[in-house]
């Protein structure tokens, strides 16, 4: 197997004890990975490790960090077959979202890993997280960026954190998972990305400001009138099942004129992890179709925020943005054809 590259971004799995909590400890966890021998055993890919400064927990984590990260894949991307990212698990699927993104024409496995206890402790996750994912990113069959969490593979755009307890922390509910690590690890090849004939080529993100709002029962929505100024470039609504929202006396419709004028892209996904949007399905989503929204079809929001920020930072325009924004780019939706 050829050699891989191991970055550790920071998360739980590399946190020691503090009299504050749990802190990410770069000294200990890069001495403990060193003297780990089933990091050396047979079988497992020869590997380099490198860590971002500061290492971080990943509630902190924000663009400038997604373009440190993609942008040290980037520079390496040569000299390895595959990348393992350690990464804590709060945000982990918006990272593998933004990645994804970023990365164009992957031909590598990237695989983002971590824990839910920390490697210090000795009932960790982290062990078998770690060493799968070596496995996965050595074994080079993947080529998209993943998230690799207690025993399945799953495509980093399609993942969300589920649990904040349990071992299996992520699902994916709208796509199968990419492999499944029983006994031996079983690839499910029909579920992996279809190549495009592209050059690998990382393109950076900007920090252009999206803003996500959560749609409940009687929402005011003039109380949320003032975000929507000129400045705002993506707005993720979070709705009720297919799309359906309340339209609060009719105020909803002007909002969204509003909104479209000043170019805002509102994308509509829903509040149900395993859903397809559908605006046209139900009247109470048909200000959102005449307001010039676009359908997140069956997209994560983190799939969606990531998406705003990455198509912001390629085009200008908004229309494009929207046009994109309804198509599949990296696997992070399925098509109205596919369904
Ligand atoms: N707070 C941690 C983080 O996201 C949680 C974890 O890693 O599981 O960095």
């Amino acid at each position: 197997m050829a050699k891989i590259l191991i970055l550790n971004t920071g998360g739980t799995i590399g946190m020691t004890k503090t009299e504050d909590g749990y802190r990410p400890d770069g000294a200990w966890f890069r001495d403990t990975v060193g003297r780990m021998d089933s990091l050396k055993a047979a079988g497992m890919p020869a590997w380099d490790f490198m860590e971002t400064v500061p290492l971080l927990d990943s509630s902190r984590m924000s663009v400038k960090e997604w373009n440190k990260i993609a942008g040290i894949i980037a520079e390496r991307y040569d000299d390895y077959a595959g990348f393992v990212i350690l990464h804590g698990t709060d945000t982990m699927a918006y990272t593998a979202s933004a990645l994804s993104f970023m990365l164009c024409g992957l031909s590598k496995p990237v695989i983002l890993t971590g824990s839910q206890i920390p490697l210090c402790e000795i009932r960790s996750d982290g062990r078998d997280n770690l060493i799968t994912s070596m496995i996965i990113a050595g074994e080079g069959k993947i080529r998209e960026v993943c998230i690799y969490f207690g025993g399945i593979l799953l495509r980093g755009n399609r993942a969300t954190k589920y649990s904040a307890d349990g071992m299996q922390a992520f699902v994916s509910p709208n796509y199968p998972p990419l492999a499944t690590a029983g006994i031996s690890i079983q690839y499910h090849e029909s579920a992996f990305l279809q190549r495009r004939a592209e050059k690998f080529v990382c393109r950076r993100m900007s920090d252009v400001p999206i803003g996500v709002l959560k749609v409940f029962p009687g929402i005011p929505f003039r109380a949320f009138e003032p975000l929507l100024t000129e400045t705002l470039r993506g707005l993720v609504l979070e709705t009720f099942g297919s799309g359906n929202i309340p339209d609060d006396g009719g105020v909803l419709l002007p909002m969204l004129e509003k909104a479209k004028k000043h170019g805002t892209v509102v994308t509509v996904c829903s509040q149900c992890p395993q859903a397809t949007v559908n605006v046209t399905a139900y009247e109470a989503g048909n200000a959102l179709a005449k307001g010039g929204a676009v359908s997140g079809r069956d997209m994560t929001t983190e799939a969606a925020v990531t998406k705003l920020y990455y198509l912001f930072s390629v085009y200008d325009d908004a229309e494009i943005v929207k046009f994109n924004m309804e198509r599949d780019v990296r696997g992070e939706l399925t098509p109205r054809d596919d369904l």
